[in-house]
């Protein structure tokens, strides 16, 4: 295998082994950091590797054939997932998403799902199970999805033009495809699909209205698509402000199309801005990372493949659970490890961002921020 030596690509982001605390409480579900948030939301990205390409994400420049992803090796396993899982649901919590790259890419990862799906009696039957996909294997998996016990699905899709569509994911994959998966996953039962559509000023948000209208007509209610504003993650996009669409002006976009009116939040730490079509027709959703932080409410915590916990998506280095669980630690010290992590958490990359003299490009000079595919959306 060649050395890879393109210098973007070295993506070998710091982890510090936690430190246990000799005294610490049982978790208790009632953990908070020092700015007041709960932990509510962990994501667990279960690959670094994608069969797309999306231009946004990993681009084919960097992400090429001599690029080096993680060695299976370092992957954590499904025990070691749902262990730590597991302690996660005892801090309080409540939602868990598979992730990635790409996830359904991970071999048989529908075992993992059931081995997920049994921590719902630990947490007394509200552990919400979710997973993000690009839908190109949907069509083929849903069913044993949904029978290992995974309710809801989040498919991306960028647009409903074929070229726009291929261009972006660049592998020339088709979204009628995708939207083949999106019907499989309604088929196998799972509860209401979100879309997810990334918009790039120029690129895509021609793209904007005939999507919605496509989602409006084909699912109704049963599908909800969401306006995801373009970010700054990563290195490797070469991220520009004025390639942000707000999510002002999609909604704006939108509403000369289609009668909108704003629907109430129902859960804290709920990222998107709920719409619904004053027809009935269903809902829509913003998602405005860029324009409208919510770092207030972020009571997210992310797991990366190779077990490096997260808090922030833009964070800079990582905090090695792989160390302990591979070390000896017993679940009560792991706990204890990520209790003393989340209490000194204080991220709040986005809130900060507009104050950055690059508007948080990282050509400031800033610290490597942490790849998209790598620590899952
Ligand atoms: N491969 C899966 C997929 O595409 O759904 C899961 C991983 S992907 C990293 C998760 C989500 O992040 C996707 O909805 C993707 O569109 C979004 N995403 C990736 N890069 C982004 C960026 N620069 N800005 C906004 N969203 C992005
Ligand atoms: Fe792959 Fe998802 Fe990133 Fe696209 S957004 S390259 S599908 S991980
Ligand atoms: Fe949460 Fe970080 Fe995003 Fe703010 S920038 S909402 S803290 S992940």
């Amino acid at each position: 295998m060649g050395e890879n030596v393109n210098p973007l690509a070295d993506l070998r982001y710091a982890a510090a082994v936690p430190r246990i605390p000799e005294h610490a409480a049982a978790p208790n579900g009632h953990l908070a950091d020092r700015l007041g948030r709960p932990l509510r939301d962990l994501r667990i990205s279960v690959t670094d590797r994608c069969n797309f390409r999306c231009t946004y994400c990993m681009p084919k420049e960097v992400f090429d054939r001599d690029y080096r992803f993680l060695p299976h090796k370092s992957l954590l396993t499904f025990e070691e997932i749902a262990r730590v899982a597991r302690l996660f649901v005892l801090h309080g919590v409540h939602k868990l998403r598979l992730t990635g790259g790409e996830p359904l890419l991970r071999k048989d990862v529908e075992a993992l799902i059931a081995q997920l799906a049994a921590l719902r009696t630990v947490e007394g039957g509200r552990l919400d199970i979710a997973l993000t996909t690009n839908g190109s294997l949907l069509e083929r998996k849903a069913r044993a999805l949904r029978d290992a016990g995974l309710e809801r699905v989040t498919v991306s899709l960028d647009a409903l033009d074929e070229a726009v569509f291929q261009r972006m994911n660049d592998v020339g994959f088709a979204a009628a495809d995708v939207l083949r998966g999106i019907d499989a996953a309604l088929s196998a039962g799972m509860r209401r699909v979100k879309l997810n559509m990334v918009v790039k000023r120029g690129t895509n948000d021609q793209e904007i209205v005939p999507l919605a209208r496509h989602v409006r007509e084909r699912y109704g209610a049963l599908a909800v698509l969401r306006f995801i504003e373009y970010m700054d993650v990563g290195a490797t996009n070469g991220w520009r402000m004025d390639e942000v669409l707000p999510s002002a002006e999609v909604r704006a976009r939108l509403a000369a199309a289609f009668a909108l009116e704003p629907l109430a939040r129902t859960a804290a730490g709920e990222t998107a801005e709920r719409w619904r079509y004053v027809d009935g027709g269903g809902e829509v959703g913003f998602i405005s990372s860029v324009t409208r932080a919510f770092c207030r409410d972020c009571n997210r915590a992310r797991l990366s493949t190779e077990g490096k916990l997260f808090l922030c998506l833009f964070a800079d280095h990582g905090h090695d659970l792989r160390a302990l669980l591979r070390g000896g630690a017993s679940d009560e010290q792991i706990a204890a490890a990520i209790g003393l992590v989340w209490r000194e958490r204080e991220d709040r990359y986005s809130e900060l961002r507009a104050a950055m003299p690059t508007g948080g490009n990282g050509s400031d000079g800033s610290a490597r921020k942490i790849e998209m595919h790598y620590i899952g959306g």
